[in-house]
C-alpha cells in the first residue's frame, strides 16, 4: 500500500522547523486521540499515521534520511512503526505525559510517562441465588470473597516502609529498551523491571514486594429489580487490585433465580395458571389471585372459557430499562369436579337435560365436526 508523504500527513511544508512539526503533530494527535474517538478505527489509523510521521520528522537524522530517500530510505516501509496506541504513548512521552495530554485527559489513566504502569487487576466471578419474588423490588445481597487488595503497609508500591522503589538501572526508568538493527529500532519492555521502570530493592515485609495482599471481604451487591435468571451483574472496581496502583478489576456476579411453584416468568411478564370452578366460569365470579406482591381481587367474566388468558396490567416485574412494569398473565383452567355430592349430581343431571335442548355454540361446532368426520 502506498504511504502518504510524512509532510503531507502532518500538513507542514518540507522546510518547516522542528517546532512547526511538533505543533502540527500536537494538533492532529489531539484531534484523533483514541480517548476522544472511542471505537473509531479511522481516527485510530490517523492517530498512528501522524505518530509515525512525527516519529521520523522530529528526529534530525531520520528526517535527513527521509528527505533524501523517501519511505524506502527511511526504513519505515512496513517497518516496526507503531502497532498499537500504547507504543505511541510510550514513544512520545514528552508530549503525552507532559502538558497537553496531562491536562486534557487527566493523565490519560495509566498512560502517563514512558513506563507501562502496572496491569489492571483481574476480574472476579461470583454467583448469587435469589428467590423468585426477591427481584420485584431493589434488593441487596452480601457475598464473601477472597481477593487481592492493595497492601496498606506499602500502599501498593511493594517497597518497605520508609523506602521507595528505585529507578531500574537497565532501562534508566524508561520501562523499555531499544535494540537497533540498521534503520530499525525495536522497542520492547525492559526485562529487568517488566516495563515498570522501577525495581524494588527493599521489599515490603507484609506483601513480599508484590504490593498486594489477599483479604476476605464481604461485599454488598445492589441488585436491580427485574433482573432475570442467567444474567450477569458487573460490579465495577470490586475485583482484584491492580498492580502498582493500576485500577482494580470488576466483580462479575452470575444471577440465579429459583423457580416458583405457581409463577413462571417471560421477561417482565409473569404467568400463572388459575384453576376455577365450572360454575364460576359460567356465571362469573370475583376470586383472589396470587400476585408477586401478595394477592389481588380478580374478576372472572361470565362465560369465561378454559385456556383463556387474561391480563392484569402492571402486576409483573419492573422492566430492566427502568420504564414501567410487565403484566401478570392469568390462564384460566376450568376444573371439573371429580367427586359430586348427591345434591350436586342431581342438579347437574337436571342441567344436562336442559343442555341437550339448548346446546352451547362451542359444543355445537365440535359436534358438527365430529359428524362430518364420520359421514365421509
Ligand atoms: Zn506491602
Ligand atoms: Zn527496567
Amino acid at each position: 500500500m502506498a504511504k502518504r508523504d510524512y509532510y503531507e500527513v502532518l500538513g507542514v511544508a518540507k522546510n518547516s522547523s522542528p517546532d512547526e512539526i511538533k505543533k502540527a503533530y500536537h494538533k492532529l494527535a489531539l484531534k484523533h486521540h483514541p480517548d476522544r474517538n472511542p471505537g473509531d478505527k479511522e481516527a485510530e489509523e490517523k492517530f498512528k499515521e501522524a505518530a509515525e510521521a512525527y516519529g521520523v520528522l522530529q528526529d534530525a537524522e531520520k528526517r535527513r534520511q527521509y528527505d533524501q530517500f523517501g519511505h524506502q530510505g527511511s526504513g519505515f516501509t512496513g517497518g516496526p512503526g507503531f502497532n498499537n496506541v500504547e507504543d505511541i504513548f510510550s514513544a512520545f512521552s514528552d508530549i503525552f505525559g507532559g502538558s497537553i495530554f496531562g491536562d486534557m485527559f487527566g493523565g490519560g489513566g495509566g498512560r502517563q510517562g514512558t513506563r507501562t504502569r502496572g496491569r489492571r487487576g483481574a476480574s472476579l466471578r461470583c454467583s448469587i441465588t435469589l428467590e423468585f419474588t426477591d427481584v420485584v423490588e431493589p434488593v441487596e445481597k452480601v457475598i464473601s470473597l477472597r481477593r487481592n487488595e492493595s497492601c496498606d503497609t506499602c500502599h501498593g508500591s511493594g517497597a518497605k516502609q520508609g523506602t521507595s522503589p528505585s529507578t531500574c538501572p537497565q532501562c534508566d526508568g524508561a520501562g523499555v529498551v531499544m535494540t537497533s538493527a540498521g534503520f530499525f529500532s525495536m522497542r520492547s519492555a525492559c526485562p529487568r523491571c517488566q516495563g515498570r521502570g522501577e525495581i524494588i530493592t527493599d521489599p515490603c515485609a507484609k506483601c513480599g514486594g508484590s504490593g498486594r495482599v489477599a483479604r476476605e471481604r464481604e461485599i454488598t451487591i445492589k441488585i436491580p429489580p427485574g433482573i432475570e435468571d442467567g444474567m450477569t451483574l458487573r460490579v465495577a472496581g470490586e475485583g482484584e487490585a491492580g498492580e502498582n496502583g493500576a485500577p482494580s478489576g470488576d466483580l462479575l456476579c452470575d444471577v440465579h433465580i429459583k423457580p416458583h411453584p405457581l409463577f413462571k416468568r417471560a421477561g417482565a411478564d409473569v404467568y400463572l395458571v388459575l384453576p376455577i370452578g365450572f360454575a364460576q366460569a359460567a356465571l362469573g365470579a370475583t376470586v383472589d389471585v396470587p400476585t408477586l406482591k401478595g394477592k389481588a381481587e380478580f374478576k372472572v367474566a361470565r362465560g369465561t372459557q378454559s385456556g383463556q388468558v387474561l391480563r392484569m396490567r402492571g402486576e409483573g416485574f419492573p422492566k430492566l430499562d427502568g420504564y414501567g412494569k410487565g403484566d401478570q398473565l392469568v390462564e384460566i383452567a376450568i376444573e371439573v369436579p371429580s367427586k359430586l355430592t348427591k345434591d350436586q349430581e342431581r342438579i347437574l343431571r337436571e342441567f344436562a337435560d336442559t343442555e341437550e335442548k339448548n346446546i352451547s355454540p362451542e359444543r355445537k361446532s365440535f359436534l358438527d365436526k365430529v359428524r362430518k368426520m364420520f359421514s365421509k
